[in-house]
Order: structure tokens, then C-alpha cells, then sequence
């Protein structure tokens, strides 16, 4: 397998540059698709990323929400996201008639939804943020009632930081992330007792309160690189730690091992090949839908 992946590998790099495409990968992908990225991160900084590309192609190996951002920030170029079956569940639990309910009955509220949503639902808010800039985005909004959809706990995370604002949410969760307990974390400390514990503020608030960091995956990225701790127990999905062994020979990552996305393992290298050879599955919106999302998501990128 091991062989037949390089060959894919190589193959894909091949394509690529014959295509003029570019790769944006996120940090929970398959070791062996964020071995062939251009751009390896999160969604605030591959969204940033697919705004600067001069590609003509965009491959988005992430789940759907992802890649339609890609598509509503270029509009003009083509994407692709190679397994149509790698959608989020999270994203799932709002839908725009939510958020437009929602918004009838406060109507004081701005409304700002987590880019882990549809082109619809974004559509329908004042403003899109990531775990990386949520608390930003929510303190930078004058008005005094805050509509935050769809994960109730980056929400109740975000409320810590912003105490100002009366806060109504939707429903919605990550699995991945509601299902870190803070027993497997006290049990992964007992048997690394050096270890800093971080978190993702995706996390329950009790597992929020035992670690000593709350950071979205590129802040854990960029921490590790500074901390002079020497171990990590990382509270978010468990691929994360390929990366950080990549950048960080020499530390050491404990993973959370129920910590696992089946959305995110999805593409496979087989897919990405494909992709790039068809340039299918394409990511396509309704221009009208691309015009209203855009607006909410160039905000908070504004922001950045
Ligand atoms: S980790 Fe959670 S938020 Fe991310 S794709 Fe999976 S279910 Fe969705």
C-alpha cells in the first residue's frame, strides 16, 4: 500500500501543475492526502488561502461546507471536492428557515454563523466566523443580542469572552468534539503527567475547564511551536497530531483516540486523482446564493 500511495502521490503532483490546480487540505484529513497539500490548515486559513489562489482550480479535501466556501470566495474558478460523501453532520442541524425563524423572533440580533454551515445559512446571517476568530467576530458586533448557529458549545465558549450580549442559539453540535469526555483526558494526564492538555472550543464546557489551553487547530499548531513543554494531550480530532509530529520533531502528542471525524476520512488519494483527471465532483451554487453568502464570509475575513 505504502508503494502504491507514493505512485498516486506522484501522479497527483503530476496533474496538478498540468491543471493549474492547487490543494487545500484540512488538518483532520488523512496523513497521506495532508502529504500531497499545498495549503495544510483550518477553515479560516484555507478560506483565506482560496481567496489568494491564482490557480485555476481549487481541489478541497475537507467536507462540503468547506469547499463551498472555496467556491463562494471564487466564484469564477472551478472547485472540486472529491468525495461528494464527506459532509458534516454538524452543518446539518441549521438550515436557512432556522435562522430566518430565529431572526423574526429576536429581532434585535445580529446573526452569525460558524462557517461550519451551508451556503444558505450563511446567506441568511450578518457575519460567519471559525474557532479561531469567533470571539473576535462576536465582540465586534454592536448590537446587544447575538444569534450564534449552529454549536451551542463554541457558542456557550464565546459567551465567557462576551459578557455583554445576550446570546440565543440553534441546536447543533460536532460529535467528534461533544464526545471528548473529561475522564479520557484525566486518564491520558495521570499517565503523562508532564503533558500540556489543549482543547478545541468545539469541546463540552467541562472539558473546556480542565485543559490548560482552549485553541482551534491552527492556534494548537502554532503553540506547540513556542510552548517549552515537551508533551501534549490533544483534545481535538486525532489526525491533528500528524501534522504536529510533521512540524514538531521531538514532541510528543497523546491522542484522544475516540476523537475521530468518519466524514473527514472520506477522500481518499484514489479520489483526489480522479478529481483532478475528470475535474469532478464540482462545487456549484446558485449565482444569487454565491452574491448573499459571500458578503457575511468577506466580512469576517476582513476582520482577519
Ligand atoms: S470534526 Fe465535527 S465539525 Fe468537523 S467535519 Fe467532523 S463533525 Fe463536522
Amino acid at each position: 500500500m505504502p508503494c502504491h500511495n507514493e505512485e498516486l502521490k506522484q501522479k497527483i503532483k503530476t496533474l496538478k501543475a498540468r491543471k493549474n490546480a492547487v490543494l487545500l487540505v484540512h488538518n483532520y484529513q488523512r496523513p497521506e492526502i495532508q502529504d500531497v497539500a499545498d495549503h495544510l490548515g483550518d477553515s479560516l486559513g484555507l478560506s483565506i488561502n482560496a481567496t489568494k489562489t491564482d490557480a485555476d482550480v481549487i481541489v478541497f479535501c475537507g467536507v462540503d461546507f468547506m469547499a463551498e466556501s472555496a467556491k463562494i470566495l471564487n466564484p469564477s474558478k472551478i472547485v472540486v471536492h472529491p468525495n461528494a460523501a464527506a459532509v458534516c453532520p454538524m452543518a446539518a442541524m441549521v438550515s436557512a428557515e432556522d435562522v430566518r425563524e430565529l431572526l423574526s423572533t429576536h429581532p434585535k440580533a445580529e446573526a452569525v454563523a460558524y462557517v461550519n454551515t451551508s451556503a444558505d445559512v450563511k446567506a441568511e446571517v450578518d457575519i460567519c466566523c471559525t474557532s479561531a476568530n469567533a470571539v473576535k467576530v462576536v465582540a465586534s458586533l454592536a448590537a446587544p443580542e447575538v444569534i450564534f448557529v449552529p454549536d451551542v458549545n463554541l457558542g456557550l465558549y464565546v459567551k465567557r469572552f462576551v459578557s455583554d450580549k445576550e446570546f440565543h442559539f440553534s441546536s447543533g453540535y460536532c460529535h467528534v468534539h461533544q464526545g471528548i469526555m473529561r475522564s479520557e483526558l484525566e486518564i491520558l494526564k495521570k499517565a503523562h503527567p508532564d503533558a500540556e492538555i489543549l482543547v478545541h472550543p468545539e469541546c463540552i464546557p467541562e472539558v473546556i475547564d480542565f485543559a490548560n489551553f482552549v485553541f482551534s487547530t491552527e492556534g494548537m499548531a502554532r503553540h506547540v511551536k513556542t510552548s517549552e513543554a515537551s508533551e501534549f494531550i490533544v483534545g481535538t480530532e486525532k489526525e491533528l497530531c500528524y501534522r504536529l509530529e510533521n512540524e514538531n520533531p521531538g514532541k510528543i502528542f497523546h491522542r484522544v483516540d475516540s476523537a475521530l471525524c468518519p466524514a473527514m476520512k472520506q477522500i481518499t488519494l484514489e479520489d483526489v486523482l480522479h478529481s483532478l483527471e475528470s475535474l469532478t465532483p464540482r462545487i456549484e451554487l446558485d449565482h444569487g446564493i454565491i452574491e448573499k453568502a459571500k458578503r457575511p464570509l468577506q466580512r469576517m475575513i476582513d476582520l482577519a
